[in-house]
């Protein structure tokens, strides 16, 4: 197994991760709060409005939000499990990480039935998608292998040391094109 990550960068991930969420949250409000502040005006006195300023307005804060969506890690999972755009409806998806024994969790691996402290966990996805992404969770499942069962399950192959799911760089997203 690679070295596991130390306390401190697991920290700085999860703050950054949620100053990233933050900022996307702001983005969005800010940009909701832009366009519904300008369409109540043209609206509510439209003679004395400039219309092109109002343009102006209205397509940045639809810009703030677009990067506010971006920028947050909860959506920008989503946006990475997306299928293809002319999906719509319900769709199927799996993906993998790798499961620490830092996490704390007693499992127990589906294939040889021991337990585990770590190891890999697949994660079925039962999703509703609009234009490819994923909407709402319909049904969600995991399973979970032992080291050794997910050498196997991962390489189609006995152990060996070069295929290794590394933690330290794989992401759902990489996972998902293997
Ligand atoms: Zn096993």
């Amino acid at each position: 197994m690679p070295p596991e990550p130390s306390r401190s960068v697991q920290l700085a991930d999860t703050v950054s991760a949620l100053l990233y969420g933050i900022a996307g949250w702001l983005l969005v409000g800010l940009g909701a709060f832009g366009i519904l502040v300008t369409v109540l005006r043209v609206v509510g006195n439209p003679a004395s409005t400039n219309i092109v300023a109002s343009l102006v307005v209205v397509l940045l804060s639809a810009l703030f939000v677009v990067a506010g969506v971006l920028v947050n890690p909860r959506f920008r999972r989503r946006l990475d499990r997306r299928h293809s755009v002319t999906r719509f409806g319900r769709a199927r998806s799996v993906d993998e990480r790798v499961l620490r024994a830092s996490e704390g969790r007693t499992e127990r691996c589906v294939t040889c039935g021991t337990r585990l402290h770590e190891g890999l966990v697949r994660r079925y996805r039962d999703e509703f998608c609009v234009a490819g992404i994923p909407v709402v969770t319909l049904s969600e499942g995991r399973n979970f292998y032992c080291v050794d069962c997910a050498t196997v399950e991962v390489t189609g192959d006995v152990a060996s040391d070069d295929v290794v799911v590394d933690p330290a760089t794989a992401s759902l997203n990489d996972l998902d094109q293997r």
